[in-house]
């Protein structure tokens, strides 16, 4: 049975992340979305909410179960026996980036395979932080995330006063 993987923030899942869960759950008899956390990043989202997030845009993925962990990555994949780690290239700075990670993963891993997969061309430009800054400027980015989280990141920039109403920029007199 190939049970793959698919750690990462999701702060919050976008419809380019969502699209590499169905083509996982499509390639793999199971996977785990594993929403990790990030020391480097302040989440907007706590990781309980982030897995609800999740869950709710993956119902009908019969094959796949949304988990949260903190530590190493093939330390989580021996505890569910998984063989295969999943990731997402965008761009070449992606490919570095994820190149080294797998490398180091195999070093502390060698049975530890990473897959990789394309980003679709219509969502290469995506990432959660591109998407927050542009809603907190008050641009409509609904088309690039499951209606539930475009609603949520709405609530929770309001929330937390980062989201800028829209203004007629006049020019000074
Ligand atoms: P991390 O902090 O672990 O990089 P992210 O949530 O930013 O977590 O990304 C998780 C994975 O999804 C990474 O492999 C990233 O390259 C990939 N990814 C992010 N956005 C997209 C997208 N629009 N299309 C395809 N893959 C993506």
């Amino acid at each position: 049975m190939k049970v793959a993987v698919f750690p990462g923030s999701f702060d919050p899942l976008t419809l380019g992340h969502l699209d590499l869960i169905k083509r996982g759950s499509a390639l793999f008899d199971q996977l785990a979305v594993a929403v990790m956390t990030n020391v480097n990043k302040e989440p907007l989202f706590t990781v309980d909410e982030r897995v609800a997030q999740i869950k709710e845009a993956v119902a009908g993925l019969d094959n796949v179960t949304v988990i949260t962990t903190s530590g190493l990555t093939v330390d989580l994949m021996n505890r569910i026996g998984a063989d295969y780690l999943m990731r997402g290239l965008r761009n070449t700075t992606d490919f570095q980036y994820e190149r080294d990670i797998a490398a180091m993963n195999n070093f502390l891993d060698d049975q530890c395979e990473t897959v990789f997969f394309l980003a679709k061309p219509e969502y290469q430009h995506l990432s959660s932080t591109i998407l927050k800054e542009v809603t907190s400027s008050g641009g409509d980015i609904s088309a690039y995330l499951p209606a539930n989280i475009n609603e949520a990141l709405k609530k929770r920039l309001a929330e937390k006063k980062m989201l800028q109403v829209k203004e007629h920029n006049e020019e000074a007199r």
